[in-house]
């Protein structure tokens, strides 16, 4: 079995997005573009879980793989679906799940993608992927590790999809694999490149060198979308029902159809208030939000979750930012 060096993140992207769909009403003129963008992200992510499955048979000795790497080169980041790394050869890939036919025009170097009868360009991912390779050329050379070669490829992970390449672009057929034929394509790597240009000391050097630099994106909600702080619905989502809000009777939220009861569900509805709203809460806001009766519960809620708190009395805001650490530990995440 193959060393995953970190678990593959759901994407923050998504992640937010749904937080905003639950909390808008169904017929708000946003939830359309949302829907669309939630699938998208979806389904980029099953992709590139499919091709962590076939990576997973490589044998864990001489191979690693870093899912979801994001770099910085001067004021940009590039991001790389998954970077295999050995003594031998580095490997970015460029993984996406696209229905229909991708269809590549030689004359133009564009790739086409053709989904229910209509045309659509799409950005070429060896283009991205070739870039890639240059980007962690420079990257090698910075952090000043022997120049290992690079290759690279562009994994389909759409088992649906048909790829049309004009026969005699062989040099993009050979960067081109759908994700099933992945490890065939890794080990005809494996017969060429067999000489290390790396010691298992440089490897984990160049490992431990990548992961402090990976930089996760944080996503601005607000800069993409649009919306009126007001028209999001507040309450406790019944994590079981996901629509109804929770009521809190007895010292424990409860919901009013399917009876469940919980004392964290309240942790939840706080992170769409931090991605939605703002990091920071009152007392006031959060009675608000959480549609609470009494600031003394308020209160109990927002000390035992230990947050850091600044200001005093009536202006006292709460940091809501150490509870995304909280909710993993609560294991409340996906
Ligand atoms: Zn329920």
């Amino acid at each position: 079995m193959i060393i995953f060096v970190k678990k593959r993140p759901f994407p923050v992207r998504t992640m937010i997005e749904e937080r905003l769909s639950k909390r808008l009403l169904p017929r708000h003129p946003l939830q359309q573009t949302l829907a669309f963008e939630i699938s998208k992200g979806k389904a980029g992510y099953k992709g590139e879980k499919n091709v962590d499955y076939y990576l997973d048979f490589l044998p864990g000795d001489k191979f690693r793989i870093i899912p979801d790497l994001r770099l910085q080169r001067k004021k940009y980041f590039y991001q790389i679906d998954s970077l295999l790394i050995c003594q031998y050869f580095l490997l970015p890939l460029e993984i996406k799940n696209v229905r229909g036919i991708l269809r590549f025009d030689r004359n133009l170097d564009q790739l086409i993608q053709v989904y229910k009868g209509e045309k659509k360009r799409i950005t070429n991912p060896i283009h991205q992927a070739k870039r890639h390779r240059t980007q962690l050329r420079q990257w090698l050379t910075l952090h000043q590790f022997p120049l290992i070669p690079i290759e690279y490829f562009f994994v389909n992970s759409n088992d649906e999809t048909i790829i049309e390449i004009p026969d005699d672009l062989t040099e993009v057929i050979k960067k081109i694999c759908n994700s099933e034929v992945l490890l065939e394509k890794i080990y005809k790597l494996e017969r060429e490149y067999v000489e290390p240009k790396l010691t298992n000391k440089e490897l984990n050097k160049l490992t431990k060198q990548l992961l402090k630099e990976d930089t996760p994106l944080e996503f601005n909600v607000k800069k993409y979308y649009s919306y009126n702080e007001l028209d999001l619905i507040k309450g406790v989502f019944c994590p079981a029902c996901s629509t109804t809000i929770m009521d809190w009777k007895n010292r424990a939220w409860e919901c009013p159809d399917c009876h469940l009861r919980s004392h964290t569900a309240h942790i939840d509805a706080l992170l769409d208030h931090y991605y939605l709203i703002s990091p920071f809460i009152t007392n006031l806001q959060c009675r608000e939000f959480l549609r609470l009766e009494s600031s003394d519960t308020v209160r109990h809620h927002l000390i035992t979750l230990g947050l850091e708190k600044q200001g005093s009395n009536r202006n006292r805001t709460y940091n809501l930012a150490s509870l995304i650490n909280q909710y993993n530990k609560f294991g409340l995440h996906r």
